[in-house]
């Protein structure tokens, strides 16, 4: 199958959370299991884009509202991720370090989304599937289905998945214009709760929707920011695909990140010497258990009861524990994360900032990842946790209660219900009491390392439903 997938986010090129992680693997898989695959994602004027080369492919006009605008297609040249990769420069729009959070964000993607389905109109044939990741992509099946211009792909299949339903992208009728023209009966199909709603269109429209996994599309039945009964209505044709890892890129024997690799056979060794050198660099103390967090510093991630949790366990049972965070995002967080160094220097410290290769070494030198998510679509932290032989402990939501299964279950992670305080010290508790306990964190550390989450298994799930989909 000729399978092409249209996203904002693709590791390496760019990448704020696992939607990058996803975009840059999945392809990979599809491509081994025999099929072609490729990515379009627009070019930003990031780190990645300046340190590779491009060869243009492809130049248009892409027409949003009243203005044109210029763009080209380049292709990555020298291309080692895989799969090919397209990235579409629109001057004026794309030419800024961030992907996100800029006022004219809905006039970004909108004309990335033309800009993407005019190259695509112009080439010879269509794609077996056409897979667009997340609302910044959400117009494309209503376009694909129902815009003249582009007829050519009404019957060519579009998947759609949704790897964070929290951000919709909605906006008001007084920018409907800038879509491209289509019949007034269909506004419908772009209209959620009287606001444009480009999630909701791509819900509509798509052929097939997918969440990242099962447990998230059960949950968002009941409860998607006021989208319950249209996730409801379109059940039929949603599925939970797990997310899967790529196990070249996270690999604790390879991975080029750490100075200090290891095996199953050598999980111990690796850990201490991994755990030592986050000790040393950020002045904690070897012999006690690390807890660590990873993520965006946002309440979806109940990153907000952090400083509430460090404060309360390192006052009262304190040199127990080690602490590390690596975050950003809400400022009054990381404020009070910040906040919190000075008073438990030695037993707790925080990295504000993203930093991939730091991410590695907490993973590897940890022992235990705390994931207290009120939302969590899939997580690919514990994921990567797993396999770096450290212990996730994780609230059951969304893909944490499909990935791990408490060690009171004959699991090997720790659960609980919900993200309070309470329930992480709790947590943490039980932790510190298994940690005390060498050989079951050994046979644990053993067990998790051996969980296969690669892409094999979910790569083949989404081919299957493509050829499903098949007229
Ligand atoms: P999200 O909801 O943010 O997409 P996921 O668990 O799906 O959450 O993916 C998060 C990805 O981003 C993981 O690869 C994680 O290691 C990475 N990540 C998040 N924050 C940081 C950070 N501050 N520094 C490095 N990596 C980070």
């Amino acid at each position: 199958m000729d399978i092409i997938h249209i996203s904002a986010e693709c590791y390496p090129a760019a990448k704020v959370g696992g939607l990058a992680d996803v975009v840059g693997s999945l392809p990979k898989y599809q491509i081994l299991l025999g099929h072609t695959a490729s990515v379009i994602m627009p070019f930003y004027h990031s780190k990645f884009s300046h340190s590779h080369e491009f060869s243009p492919v492809f130049s248009g006009i892409a027409r949003l509202g009243h203005t044109n605008f210029n763009f080209q297609v380049l292709e990555l040249l020298n291309n080692q991720l895989g799969f090919d990769l397209y990235l579409i420069d629109i001057p004026g729009l794309f030419d800024r370090p961030n992907i996100y959070s800029y006022h004219d964000d809905t006039e970004r993607f909108i004309t990335f989304q033309i800009a993407a389905l005019n190259w695509l109109n112009q080439r010879i044939g269509t794609p077996d599937v056409v897979h667009c990741h997340d609302q910044q992509t959400g117009f494309i099946p209503f376009m694909m289905s129902k815009v003249r211009e582009y007829s050519k792909f009404e019957h060519v299949p579009s998947v759609f998945t949704i790897h964070n339903g929290q951000y919709q992208g909605q906006f008001g009728f007084d920018k409907l214009h800038f879509l491209p023209p289509f019949h007034s009966y269909f506004n419908g199909l772009v209209e959620w709760h009287h606001l444009i709603n480009p999630l909701a269109s791509a819900i509509k429209c798509a052929w097939a929707v997918t969440t990242v996994s099962p447990s998230y599309l059960d949950e968002i039945g009941y409860e998607m920011k006021g989208m319950e009964d249209l996730l409801r209505h379109e059940r039929g044709k949603s599925h939970g695909i797990l997310n899967g890892i790529d196990a070249e890129v996270w690999n604790p024997q390879t991975d080029p990140m750490l100075e200090h690799k290891f095996s199953l056979k050598t999980v111990d060794e690796g850990k201490k010497a991994s755990k030592e050198i986050l000790c040393r660099q950020f002045g904690l103390n070897p012999e006690k258990p690390l807890f660590t967090f990873i993520g965006r510093l946002v309440g979806e991630k109940g990153a907000d009861v952090l400083p509430d949790i460090i404060y309360s366990i390192s006052k009262f049972n304190p040199g127990e524990q080690n602490i590390l965070i690596l975050g950003s995002g809400e400022k009054n967080i990381e404020h009070g994360l910040l906040h919190l160094e000075s008073m438990f220097k030695g037993s707790y410290c925080s990295h504000i900032g993203y930093n991939e290769k730091l991410s590695h070494l907490i993973y590897a030198g940890a022992d235990f990842l705390l994931m207290p998510s009120r939302v969590e679509p899939c997580g690919l932290n514990q994921m990567y946790a797993l396999r770096y032989g450290t212990i996730p402990i994780v609230r059951r939501t969304g893909g944490l209660r499909d990935t791990v299964t408490d060690i009171g279950d004959q699991g090997f992670g720790i659960c609980h219900d919900q993200c309070s305080t309470f329930d992480v010290i709790h947590s943490m508790q039980r932790a510190k009491t298994l940690f005390k306990d060498p050989k079951a964190m050994k046979k644990i550390r053993k067990q998790i390392m051996q969980i296969d989450h690669s892409w094999n298994r979910a790569a083949l799930e989404y081919v299957e439903l493509y050829q499903s989909l098949k007229i």
